[in-house]
């Protein structure tokens, strides 16, 4: 009965979300519908995420990027793919190795973490005193967390990345790379933990910074034959313009011989040596000096030999590359600042000095040619920097170092270098250094500080020895950028990100001494750190069900050789050898083996954006060292990190919300929906309470309207089809609803291909709401029970559900199974619906558009005059003035900058229309009513015909006066073409009106 559902709309009963979905999980789970197995008759998909690694529980930050990658799975599905979402866990590497000792050594503020802040129980962390007890808790508490989110994860291939049958596979994986020249044994630097004696990535790093460093040129100046004074740049070609060296006054240097007993001593600071011992050198101090004693004095400049003061300054961090610093006023902005600062008195000085330096320029460029020209003070006197704290100095540093590499030239003062371009004569320059040993290497971190999770200052060491993914190879960056330019990148923007990685990445330990993981096949002292093995798992998957679930054969690692690997992975080998080397039937080989070539490749790959220079460009590098083209991924998916109330979520801030609790508080359907309608893909979503509220409440109410609905015992319709032709509309605001229902079809599909998943929710919340909001007052006011408007509701709750489900599958099922009346009947199987072009009206979206049009003109009108009408005459506009309209229509189509005289050209020609050319003022109306709406909206109104506006507001009448606030309000209707309207219109207002706008008059 649609009007016991349209009386008691408001008065249903809230849901309990909490119970909901645990009847649904249950459901869900004995029916196995998530266990993806080959199917030649379907289409497959493979949705992959990042797997977690399990040292805390998920927080809602966490639950961005799986429960889009959910949605994508679960749309995939709907639109008829055999789509597998698998999940692994990440126990590989070493921080939860430091978290346990850290446990062990007493560290109270971690213990009270666990306890307080992700509600560990005591016991639980008492055995985390063995670090892999950890991983096993954390990794029962994210699986339930993805779980109660109602992830439509195959649990049958879940594994962890210490499995044995996981170990083989990753050999597999290291022995192939070696086998193809990409992992080679060398002296490579790498960031390290001095404490743990291992490297260090993003991984092992508070704050999960990147440890990226930057190789600078040591040049050693020598203070007459006993000692140099070696200085760090990034830009040795301007050793030529060296004017005079910097040293901290107030710090203490050291005297040590560095390396080779014959070369002087180096003079350098305490911090230096520290830096050149991890990075190759042997170093043995002599003894400390006062940075004051090197003040005053000369060195000689090693490549021109010309004598140069040592001035003091305060601003050398001793820090930085060797504590001393080399002065080129005329290319440096701040050295130049520095002197000029030096010069005027305004810098603190402990002595005074007579002979000031001048800058010496060696480079030209566009904009600073001629002799007497010094680039620096151009650049300072422009920007106007003040003095050397000033933080405009980075910005004309960059600015100028960045224009002299690509457009300066050396100058005549620069010998055999003169005439080069500087980014020739950097590299060559540079090559000389080292050469003739006046120049070393220095690598430095391009982040001032980054520390290790047990809290040590990591260093750039130079690993002997040691082994590296070659990902320097041109020949393998070649193949990864052809990778990722053939493929799908969501969003766009993020592609060249992807490229400029593979072009910047260079060797990478791929070994450490310690951690979790699986031992290096060739060098049993070395385990495969935690970003090297994870990067081909997705392949993985696809087997590792039957070394669990094998019912055939119970496959053990000791079956799993690296030849039976070849064979399922990449087709190759002799199936019958490989059969009896493994000892595995030739047949259960098979099954992998199809198993494989029917899922792979991956189809898309989503992660959060950190993972972008890391983990994400490692694994377009092994795919496409390792798998054949056809098997190179299709898709990345990438988004941005969630915030909380405009805040980074952090323990510091104390804004962590578990992931779970969050579910059990606000139900998982919201907590879904709040993650992804809040921001565009790669921005950073902001999360608010407010914000969940008001989705749960829109969610609640699409309950209510499923539950009040399915007791008026509708029957589903299966088919639009099916309902066009069952049943034949003519009210105008049912034709509009169905139309709105396909438009709304059309338009989420296109988005949802692209994965704009704020908009597709803004569109299924809110315009979809709108929609219903206008066809229920609609109906109301004309007083409709009959149960088609019941069957009309029933489509558009129908079509709704299912364009929701891929987001809110709980609220999916409760509503569908309700409406269906058939618990079985689950999300699982629901079909997303198909947009059937032909039943989008472009005259009925016209006729309500005119009506909300008008109700909207008439408010404007009370407002401004705050006349109370008791009567309100609408003149409809004459059928002449619609074909005006038509005309001036498609001139504007055909050329949108039609002229007035163009118009009235065209006017002319037609002599059922031609009276319009004496009503200059209605045809400038017209065209800009026209110029005023979109240009899709135009076509739709050519499409129109012409719409009976007299009907239309009679039918309206009703609504427009409860619109208005006063039922009493009489409306008449009247048309410009009716001879009598002229009796009816004393203020001669029907002149006025224009199609699509008709003429008001208050009395
Ligand atoms: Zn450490």
């Amino acid at each position: 009965m649609p009007d016991s559902y349209l009386r008691t709309q408001k008065h249903a009963a809230r849901p309990d979300w909490n119970l909901i979905e645990k009847k649904w999980r249950q459901i869900w789970d004995e029916q196995k519908i998530f266990e993806s197995n080959p199917d030649p008759t379907k289409q497959k998909y493979l949705v992959t995420v990042a797997y977690p690694y399990p040292n805390s529980p998920q927080h809602i930050g966490h639950g961005r990027t799986y429960t889009l990658a959910d949605a994508h799975a679960r749309y995939k599905r709907m639109r008829g793919y055999n789509v597998l979402f698998p999940m692994g866990f990440h126990y590989t590497g070493t921080p939860i190795l430091a978290m346990s000792r850290r446990l062990i050594s007493g560290d109270t503020d971690l213990y009270n973490t666990f306890l307080n802040v992700y509600g560990v129980p005591s016991d639980a962390i008492e055995s985390f005193n063995e670090p892999v007890n950890i991983a096993r808790f954390f990794h029962q508490e994210i699986k339930q967390g993805m779980n109660e989110m109602g992830f439509s994860i195959d649990w049958r291939r879940e594994f962890t990345t210490i499995d044995e049958t996981f170990s083989k596979f990753i050999s597999w994986q290291f022995n192939l790379l070696k086998r193809k020249g990409l992992i080679i044994q060398g002296s490579h630097p790498v960031g390290w933990c001095p404490r743990d004696q291992n490297p260090v990535s993003q991984h092992d790093t508070l704050g999960d910074i990147e440890p990226n460093f930057i190789e600078y040129t040591l040049v050693k100046f020598h203070l007459g034959d006993t000692y140099v004074l070696p200085v760090a740049t990034l830009r040795p070609e301007t050793v030529y313009g060296v004017t005079n060296l910097w040293v901290n006054p107030h710090v203490k240097y050291v005297v040590a011989r560095v390396g080779k007993d014959n070369e002087p001593m180096w003079i350098i600071s305490r911090d230096a040596v520290k830096k050149l011992e991890h990075q190759g050198h042997k170093v043995d101090i002599d003894h400390e000096i006062d940075g004051m004693e090197l003040v005053g004095k000369y060195v000689s400049n090693p490549i021109t030999q010309s004598r140069l003061p040592i001035y003091p300054a305060s601003f050398v961090d001793p820090k930085d590359g060797s504590g001393l610093v080399m002065s080129v006023p005329a290319h440096a902005p701040y050295d130049y600042q520095a002197l000029l600062d030096f010069k005027n008195g305004n810098f603190s000085m402990e002595m005074h000095i007579s002979d000031i330096v001048k800058p010496i320029t060696i480079i030209e460029s566009e904009g600073n040619e001629g002799d007497n020209i010094v680039p620096s003070q151009i650049i300072i006197e422009r920007l106007g920097v003040k003095d050397q704290h000033d933080s405009l100095l980075e910005k004309a540093t960059t600015e100028l170092y960045s224009h002299e590499f690509y457009k300066g030239r050396m100058k005549e003062n620069t010998g055999k270098y003169a005439g080069m371009t500087v980014s020739e004569a950097k590299d060559l320059i540079r090559s000389e250094l080292l050469q003739n040993g006046i120049g070393e290497i220095l690598y430095e971190f391009v982040n001032k500080s980054v520390k290790c999770r047990c809290g040590e200052e990591c260093v750039v060491k130079v690993l002997n020895d040691q082994w590296f993914l070659n990902y320097s190879n041109v020949q393998w960056k070649d193949l990864a950028h052809q990778c990722i330019n053939g493929m799908d990148i969501v969003p766009d923007e993020i592609r060249s990100e992807f490229n400029y990685v593979v072009d910047w990445l260079k060797e990478r330990a791929c070994a450490r001494k310690s951690g979790l993981g699986t031992r290096l096949p060739w060098d049993q002292d070395w385990i495969i750190e935690s970003l090297s093995d994870s990067v081909i798992y997705t392949a993985y998957y696809i087997i590792s069900r039957y070394f669990k679930y094998g019912t055939k054969n119970k496959i053990t690692a000791e079956n799993l050789t690296d030849s039976l690997f070849d064979y399922i992975f990449l087709g190759e080998g002799s199936l019958k050898e490989i059969s009896e080397e493994s000892k595995l039937s030739e047949e259960l080989i098979c099954d992998m083996r199809t198993e494989f070539t029917y899922f792979y490749p991956v189809d898309t790959r989503h992660s959060g954006r950190d993972l972008v220079p890391n983990h994400l460009t490692f694994f377009v590098f092994n795919h496409v060292a390792i798998f054949d083209r056809a098997n190179w991924p299709r898709q990345i998916v990438v988004n941005g990190s969630v915030l909380m109330d405009g805040k980074k979520m952090s323990k510091s801030f104390g804004n962590i919300i578990p992931l779970r609790q969050a579910v059990k508080d606000h139900s998982a359907d919201t907590i879904r929906v709040a993650l992804l309608s809040s921001a565009e893909l790669l921005q950073d979503a902001d999360f608010s309470f407010e914000a969940l509220r008001g989705i749960r409440s829109r969610l609640d109410d699409i309950y209510q309207m499923g539950i009040l609905l399915s007791s008026s015992k509708t029957n589903s319709i299966s088919s639009l089809k099916q309902f066009y032709d069952n049943h034949s509309v003519t009210e105008s605001e049912d034709r509009w609803i169905l139309s709105m229902i396909q438009r709304r079809i059309r338009d989420t599909t296109e988005l949802m291909d692209r994965l704009r998943v704020r908009e597709v929710l803004h569109t299924i919340l809110y315009s979809m709401e709108q929609d219903l909001q206008w066809y229920n007052k609609r109906v109301k006011s004309k007083g409709r029970n009959e149960t088609l408007v019941t069957t009309i509701l029933t489509v558009f709750l129908e079509t709704r559900i299912k364009l929701l489900a891929p987001f809110a599958p709980f609220l999916a099922d409760e509503v569908w199974s309700s409406i269906v009346g058939d618990a079985t009947e689950i999300s699982a199987n629901l079909v997303w619906p198909s947009s059937r072009e032909e039943s989008i009206d472009p005259t009925a979206e016209e006729t309500e558009d005119l009506i909300k049009n008008l109700i909207q003109d008439i408010q404007n009108i009370l407002k401004v005059t705050k006349i109370k009408p008791a009567h309100i005459n609408i003149y409809t506009s004459a059928s002449w003035k619609w074909k005006v309209y038509q005309k001036i229509l498609e001139l504007i189509i055909a050329n949108r900058n039609s002229s007035l005289s163009d118009v009235m050209k065209a006017l002319g020609n037609d002599s059922e229309i031609s009276q319009a050319r004496s009503d200059i003022k209605l045809i400038k109306k017209i065209m800009e009513d026209i110029l005023s709406i979109t240009v899709e909206r135009r076509s739709l109104k050519l499409n129109t015909k012409k719409l009976d506006e007299l009907r239309t507001m009679e039918d309206a009448a009703s609504l427009i006066s409860k619109e208005l606030g006063d039922e009493n309000i009489e409306i008449s209707v009247f048309s410009e073409d009716d001879e009598d309207t002229k009796k009816k219109d004393p203020q001669s207002k029907a002149g006025f009106s224009r199609p699509f706008k008709p003429a008001i008059y208050l009395i």
